[in-house]
């Protein structure tokens, strides 16, 4: 069992607690069960692990199943996953097969609590052919959407349709990515959570101990991006903002990222990385287990600068990580990092490595707007991007389901 709800009353406020127990109350002991596809890596997993035990907390029957499957069947998924965000490639009908048989194996294991629950909640593609499995379900079933499908690939967007239609509802992280679909579609975005090991405060000595663990000089800046090793989150893009930084600033730069079991892809994303910093001392590519979340959260507290110049995102949860660290985010002007990085006030959206080392040189130079911004940053992270809001949105989207 997790974390009380009460125990964010310090930050959300007593009346935010109070709402969402009385909604909660509304709930009780309805069976709510969310399928997504690795238990660790990635943002999915990052909500998942506070939402469940949060919802349990409220008095609902929450559960948390993963889906497991080849490493053929995930390279199927990465491929829809990257048609999805615009990358134009073929998947063979024996791929979608493949697709559709893991999907058939995961449903037996997990058929009497599919159809047995109220809700269920199906993350991302890997999950989605579950629904039109079931055959008895009594339950509302969603599909959450969290890439960014702004610009899919056609031919992906319109295969995975067909298991997609069938739901009750899908949920969105931006009205940029809604679709002509023949069920109400629900726009929300994700959030994090402040307590855990990823966003609590940290002290000096630790900040200091991981600095000295990577070898971090303390008297010249860093720019860090936190991110899985995956093309559209354009590590190689922030290196060559880095090199033109580098010439007028004797920068740091630090690239950590981890795997994730759903991601076959990082491996070689992460040699390209490796090559484009061909040796320079100070670029640390940093491959950290998936625990790593204290080790994270300091980097992003030492870092000057985070940036996360992707170019697709669903959301970006280091975004918002970034800016509830008090620290203004340069973010890729895409997707959902548009509703986290408001320009001048809480950082700024780029488009090329330019632009990029623009606004690092920029923000580097101007230490007090750099203050004040993350100041804002962080309060805009309270207001919008806090696990209550995600909360009470979640539980007034199963209400008006289930009513
Ligand atoms: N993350 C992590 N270890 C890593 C890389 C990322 O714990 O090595 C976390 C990161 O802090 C964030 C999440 O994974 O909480 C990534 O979520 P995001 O929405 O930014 O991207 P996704 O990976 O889901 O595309």
């Amino acid at each position: 069992m997790g974390r009380k709800l009460e125990a964010y009353e310090g930050i959300v406020g007593t009346a935010v607690i109070r709402q969402l127990r009385q909604l909660g109350d509304k709930l009780a002991g309805k069976r709510v069960v969310h399928v997504n596809s690795t238990r660790e890596g990635g943002g999915v997993a990052e909500i998942l692990a506070w939402m469940v035990p949060l919802m349990e907390d409220l008095g609902l029957d929450a559960r948390w199943e993963v889906i497991t499957g080849s490493g053929d069947f995930f390279s199927v998924t990465k491929s829809i996953h990257n048609g999805l965000q615009g990358f134009p490639l073929t998947i063979s009908s024996a791929g979608w097969q493949t697709y559709q048989d893991v999907n058939a194996v995961n449903f037996e294991r997990m058929r009497p609590l599919l159809e047995d629950a109220d809700v269920v909640i199906i993350h991302d593609p890997q999950p989605a052919p579950l629904l039109n499995l079931c055959s008895d379900r009594k339950g509302k079933w969603i599909w959450r959407g969290h890439i960014d499908i702004s610009h899919p690939f056609r031919p992906t967007w319109k295969a995975l349709k067909n298991f997609i239609v069938g739901y009750d509802a899908s949920i969105f992280s931006m009205c940029q990515f809604a679709k002509t679909l023949p069920h109400q579609q629900f726009l929300i975005a994700p959030s994090i959570d402040p307590l855990s090991d990823k966003n609590c405060d940290l002290d000096i000595h630790e900040l200091e101990e991981v600095r000295a663990r990577f070898g971090l000089d303390p008297t010249r800046p860093l720019v860090v991006q936190i991110s899985r090793f995956d093309r559209f989150k354009d590590p190689i893009g922030v290196i060559e903002a880095y090199r033109l930084v580098r010439r007028v600033i004797p920068v740091q730069l630090v690239l950590a990222g981890g795997g994730a079991t759903d991601d076959p892809e990082g491996k070689a994303m992460l040699n390209d990385v490796l090559e484009a910093a061909a040796g320079d001392p100070d670029i640390h590519v940093l491959l950290l287990p998936p625990d790593a979340h204290r080790t994270i959260n300091a980097l992003q507290r030492l870092a000057d600068v985070v940036i996360q110049k992707s170019t697709r995102e669903g959301f970006g949860l280091t975004v918002t990580e970034g800016l509830w660290k008090g620290k203004p985010v340069i973010g890729g002007d895409v997707g959902g990092i548009r509703s986290q990085v408001v320009n001048y006030h809480t950082g700024f959206l780029v488009n090329t490595p330019e632009g990029a080392a623009h606004r690092i040189r920029f923000l580097l130079h101007h230490a007090e707007l750099r203050n004040n911004m993350g100041m804002k940053a962080q309060e805009y992270v309270r207001e919008h991007f806090l696990l209550t809001r995600h909360l009470r949105e979640y539980l007034t989207l199963f209400h008006q389901l289930l009513s």
